[in-house]
Formats: structure tokens, sequence, C-alpha cells
């Protein structure tokens, strides 16, 4: 693509002569610096800054973003150096760039460095969200082209899409990117599945889609007679890998019980008109009640705003509805890239850090950075994937603002999160305005106090309770600085299980499971993959009284993929 049809592309997107000033100098750059080099499609390497720099470029952030994602392979594949960057483009753009160019080659190989480079992307996502969002985009055309790398390097990057990346963007509630990137990792992660799943669905997806055309004039009709005017109609066939996760986490695999494959989404000006197409629509076919969601009123915890109904259309066919802004689809598709957008619109020189709370984790991940920054890679990756990539729990504080934690957390993750001085004068904890012990497991919604003594201190035993690192963290420093044990409590043994399984999506998810259902707590878990295909898993756990741990290792090794378990004492 030459630059004349490059501009055009952003033109469009309503970048003006400022931004494209900007941007082209980068261009050129990239272009010249990429020449002759070509990418495992055989296409000139180019192609792949400039797909980059036009998904960053469809979120509307800033030209530096998108000059940096023109620049961002210079420096790995060409060895430019970023103080050369740095003398052309200036600091802002060659901070960017150097937050997405992977560890020094020499320094780490294969799984270490793709942790490393993972750790690197972190820490900078606390201080320029931009970098992340350029590295998803990065993800997605990697995806995108991922045909073309051989079969091993497919599974391990379309795994590590699935397990790493997907979150992230829901994290940073990208739901359409997540979607791509879940849809696109699938067939090299579950081809079996991914194969079934195609052949279940094409015929009916047709089939809806048609029977949803058809009641496009006659809903039309009726808004027109109300003076609403939507500006969009659309149906959109939900994607695969979510369907199959459904199928699987509570449909028993039964494809009939899936109704919705295809949904009607409507877009319109204003809340007012939302709610009034929401009435007419309930006029012209019956609402099934428990249906009717008031995401407008009642936002969901991430932030994500609509109106949903489920009606029974014509010949009785469930019909899901989605109905919303404009302001708030953009929303739902590029998550914080829109909020960072408005936020910044007008002030250009403004900070380029969240202040939104939805988003604190952000600067957690911070703080989170400092705290493991003395343990392996394989240990910083795993704790990684509990603390911020586990399904998530939104707690409240009494006044009202939201505590996001990892499933399973308990009150002391919730106390040392709100701050570890509340954390460490912990005395005891109330939930929905009831006692409840250290151990209960928090649900989304509940709302927490907790109570606080001035001479109260941690002990060790909290170390079974908290499940962040975050707050295993304080207590562990605190307990080092009062001399007390660490981290053993005086006899009480300790005991590993390692588990040896064939890597696969879920698998820490399972084995977690096995242990809360037992009701132990897992102290700590490693994870060791040095033979990469069949990686160990290593859990720390003080048994349960009355408990063999013969049970937990049957248990263990009924976990699919599983091929060995071993328990022993930790000495
Ligand atoms: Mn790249």
């Amino acid at each position: 693509m030459n630059w004349e049809d490059y501009e055009k592309k952003l033109r469009e997107l309503g970048y003006k002569n400022d931004d494209l000033a900007a941007i082209k100098p980068a261009f050129e750059f990239a272009q010249k610096t990429h020449t002759g080099e070509k990418r495992a499609s055989g296409e000139p390497y180019i192609t792949h800054p400039i797909a980059v720099s036009l998904n960053v470029a469809s979120l509307k952030i800033d030209a530096s973003a998108i000059a940096a994602a023109l620049l961002h392979d210079v420096v790995e594949s060409q060895g430019v150096k970023i103080e050369e960057l740095k003398k052309r483009f200036g600091g802002e753009i060659a901070f960017l760039v150097g937050a997405l160019t992977k560890a020094e080659r020499v320094q780490y190989r294969g799984v270490e460095r793709a942790v490393e480079s993972l750790r690197k992307m972190f820490l900078a996502l606390a201080e320029d969200i931009r970098v992340v969002i350029i590295k998803l985009m990065d993800r997605l055309h990697n995806m995108e082209t991922l045909s073309y790398l051989l079969p091993e390097k497919q599974k391990r990057i379309a795994l590590e899409t699935l397990e790493l990346y997907a979150p992230l963007a829901d994290r940073l509630g990208m739901w359409e990117v997540k979607a791509r990137l879940e849809d696109l990792a699938f067939p090299y992660v579950y081809p079996d599945e991914h194969k079934w799943m195609l052949t279940q669905t094409k015929h009916r997806k047709d089939e809806e889609e048609k029977y949803l055309k058809n009641l496009k004039p006659v809903l039309e009709a009726e808004l027109k007679k109300d003076s609403v005017e939507p500006l969009q109609i659309i149906y959109r066939a939900k994607h695969l890998y979510s369907i199959w996760k459904k199928l699987v986490k509570k449909y028993e695999m039964n494809f009939d019980r899936i109704t919705d494959l295809v949904a009607m989404r409507i877009i319109l000006k204003n809340n007012e008109d939302c709610y009034r197409t929401l009435g007419v629509i309930h006029k012209l076919w019956r609402p099934i009640p428990g249906k009717i969601k008031d995401y407008i009123a009642l936002p969901k915890t991430n932030g994500y705003r609509s109106l949903h109904t489920t009606v029974f259309g014509p010949d009785g066919k469930k019909i899901d509805i989605q109905i919303r802004t404009k302001e708030m689809d953009e929303e739902a598709e590029h998550g914080i890239a829109a909020h960072w957008f408005y936020e910044s619109e007008g002030k250009k020189s403004a900070t380029k850090k969240l202040d939104d709370r939805r988003f604190a984790w952000v600067r957690q991940l911070q703080d989170w950075q400092k705290a493991h920054s003395g343990t392996s890679h394989a240990e910083t990756l795993s704790a990684l994937k509990i603390d911020f990539f586990k399904d998530r729990v939104f707690a409240l504080t009494p006044k009202g603002d939201v505590i996001d934690l990892p499933e399973g957390a308990t009150p002391v993750d919730f106390a040392y999160h709100v701050h570890s001085e509340i954390g460490n004068r912990m005395s005891g904890a109330k939930v929905n305005g009831k006692m409840v012990p250290f151990s209960y497991s928090l649900k989304s919604g509940d709302s927490v106090e907790i109570l606080t003594q001035k001479n109260k201190k941690p002990t060790s035993d909290w170390l079974d309770f908290a499940k962040t690192s975050i707050a295993r963290q304080h207590i562990r420093s605190y307990l080092k600085k009062a001399g007390a044990g660490y981290p053993l409590k005086k006899g009480k043994e300790k005991f590993e299980a390692v588990a040896t399984a064939r890597d696969r999506v879920g698998l820490l998810k399972d084995f977690s499971e096995v242990f809360a259902k037992l009701g132990i707590n897992i102290l700590d878990v490693k994870l060791d993959s040095k033979n990469k295909l069949y990686p160990k898993t290593i859990f720390y756990f003080h048994p349960k009284k009355g408990l063999p741990n013969s049970k937990l290792l049957m248990a263990l090794k009924q976990v699919k993929n599983v091929e060995a378990v071993v328990i022993k004492e930790v000495k």
C-alpha cells in the first residue's frame, strides 16, 4: 500500500492534517527499513505494520500510537536503535516502540523469552495503555496470518492467545477484539471441536439470519409509527468459540439447547429512543419474563451498557435483541480504547493514564510488578494468570466502590486490595451485613465491610486465606519484618502435588477446582515447563485433617489430560 491509499484510509477514519503530518515520516521510515524483508506468507513485511496500524487507527487513538504501530517491528527485526527513533520521532513514539519490542535476544530463550516479553508488556500497560492496545492489534494480525507458520509454533501462539491475550482484551473491555482472537485461536487449539462446531452451526446460522432479515421491515414500520428512526439494524452471528464455551459449561454439549446463534442489534440516536424501541418491540412480540435487562440504568460492573430482551417472534421463535446508542456500541467494541479516546479528546497533552475506577486494576499491575520482581519467570506467569485472568468477582466497599478480585478471593484479599494497612489490621469481616469467616469465598455484588483493630496482626494462617499474590506478598513481608517463622507454622506439614499434564486451556482452573471441592487451600502454584508439551504444575498445600492425600491424588488424576501425579512432603 502506498502513502496515498494509506492517507485516504486514515482520512476516512477522521484523522486530520496535523495527524497525517505526524504519521507520514513513520510510514516512510518503516517502509524503507523493512524493504526486502518478507513475512512467512511471502508478502512484503511492511504489510504487517500497516495492517496493525490501521487496526489501531480504527479505534481512533492518537497519531503517536499509529506511528508507533507502523514502527513496532523495526527494532526487533531490523536492529534499529531506540536512540535513533528518539532522534527522528521524539521520546513519546520511541517509548511506545521500546515497550513493544521483545526482550534482548541473547538474554532469554523459548518460554522464558515469551514470559519476559509479556512481563515487559504488563509493565508498560500500567504506564501507558496504548502499548497494550497496539500489542493486541499486533497479535490480532499475527493470528490472522497464523496459517503460514509451522504447526508447532501455531499451537503455542494460539494457546497463548486464548490464555492471555483474549482475557486481557476482555479485561480492557475490548469484547470485539477478544471474540476475534478467540475465534482465530479456536481451530489451532481445539481442531476437532472446531470442525464439529462448524458443521453444527452452518445450516442453522443461515436459517436464523434469513428469519431475522424478514423481520427487519416489520420492525422498521412499527418504529416509524412511533417516529423512531434507528441508525442501524444488524444481525450478528454469535462467535463460535463463545458458543462452544457455553455448550461445555452450561448445556452439556447438547446443541439443541443453543437458541440464539444470531442476535439482532438496534443502534439508535439517544437513550430515549432506546427505551421507546424496547416498548415498540414488546408491543410487537411477546417478551420472555426475566430476560429484560436494563444495563443503561444499571451498567454492568465492567461498564457495559445496553438494553437486552428476548422475545417470541413469529412462529414462536426466540429472538435475542440488543438495543443501544452508537456511543454504547463503540464502547462495547473498543473498550478502554474508546474510553481513552473520549477522555483525552480536546485536551491533547492530558495524561495518558486512566483514572476510571473500572480500570483500577491497571494501576494495581504496577504494584504487582514490583512485588514480583524477584521471582522466577514461570512463577510470575502462573501468578499472573491467577491474579488477573481468572474469572472475576466484583465486590463492593460500604461506599459502593468496586473492588475487582479473582474468583475464590476472600475478605483477606479484599482488605489488602483496599489498603495494606487495612489488611494488616483486619480483625473480622461482614458480608452483606453478616459476619463471615476469613475463608469466605466472595461473590460478585457482595458488599464487604472489613473490621479492624489497632493491635491486630497478620498471622501465618492468613496465607491460607489469601488467594491473590498481592495479599500474600503483603502478609509475607509483614511476617518477615515481624520475624514470625515465615512461611510455615510450627508443626504444620507442607506438601507438594506435582501434576504432569499435556498443556491445554483451562487446565489450571480444573486443578484449582479439585482443590476447592476437597476444601484444600492452595498455598502456592508453580509451573515447570522444561518439557513444553507436558509441563508440570506444582501445588503447595497443607493437608486437610481427616482427608488422606490419596483422595487428592485420585481426584487430580481424573482431570483431563493428566499423565501423572506425585504427592510428597516438602522439607
Ligand atoms: Mn508485529
